[in-house]
């Protein structure tokens, strides 16, 4: 299966090949994976979510088409400007003015890279690729410590191995990073080689075992807290004393 921008989060496209988010799905609960595979569950998008949704837009260069066309993700009822919006566009206008963040993110845009990976197909698709220089993220988080919480050490290292992989050599990471707080803060974090050897040995160890849940040879396990789970759970009698502990 060739992919383009149109297909490249198709349901044919998420069956067929591995990509770091659904790998990280995996990682949470195999039965939320495979239900977002079926295309029985879909994850909710937040407020917080769309601010980063809106910033990746606009370095994306789709930003004021999309808000011809979807006008509800843009304005209130009443006409005004979405608060996450003008958040979005503060962002953009502070990094905008630093050349640095700029030039790591002045690459070719939304790069699509397919690629064999510890014996299954993968799917990459880079904010910003420099050919034989560097791949940089974009990363609009809460602010800089929540950097680490979301393991973007596991996309570099997948970023990394599919561009090797298919013949651009081994190249930096970065994560061009900028947080949502009152005054945006922003920099750029090069996530170093010994990190991202020890998370991809991490995707690796856990490879065999999705890759037989996902071909329907192991029944998935259900993590029980997540929102797919409790979409599917059925009550349960438990003692109250539970609660009160920790
Ligand atoms: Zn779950």
């Amino acid at each position: 299966m060739k992919l383009s921008d149109d297909t490249y989060y198709s349901k044919e496209a998420n069956k067929a090949f591995f990509s770091v988010s659904q790998y990280k799905d995996f990682c949470k609960c195999e039965a939320m994976a495979m239900a977002k595979i079926r295309g029985d569950f879909e994850q909710k998008q937040t407020k917080a979510m769309l601010i980063g949704t809106l910033v990746d837009w606009w370095f994306e260069g789709t930003l004021d088409k999309l808000r011809g066309e979807s006008p509800n993700i843009f304005y209130c009822r009443n006409g005004a400007l979405r608060a996450e919006f003008r958040k979005a566009d503060e962002i953009i206008k502070r990094v905008q003015r630093d050349g640095r963040f700029m030039q790591y993110m002045g690459g070719e845009k939304q790069k699509i890279l397919t690629f064999e990976m510890f014996g299954a197909p993968w799917k990459m698709k880079m904010d910003s690729f420099v050919e034989d220089i560097c791949i940089t993220d974009l990363k609009v988080v809460q602010n800089f410590k929540s950097l680490a919480f979301w393991r973007y050490d596991i996309q570099g290292a997948v970023y990394v191995e599919g561009a090797d992989a298919c013949g651009y050599g081994y190249l930096p990471f970065y994560l061009a990073a900028v947080t949502k707080e009152a005054v945006p803060n922003f920099d750029i974090f090069q996530v170093d080689r010994p990190t991202l050897d020890t998370a991809l040995r991490e995707v690796e160890g856990n490879m065999p075992r999705f890759i037989a849940v996902k071909a329907g040879l192991e029944e998935p396990r259900y993590c029980g807290v997540c929102d797919y789970c409790k979409s599917v759970k059925k009550a349960r009698i438990r003692n109250y004393s539970e609660l009160l502990e920790g």
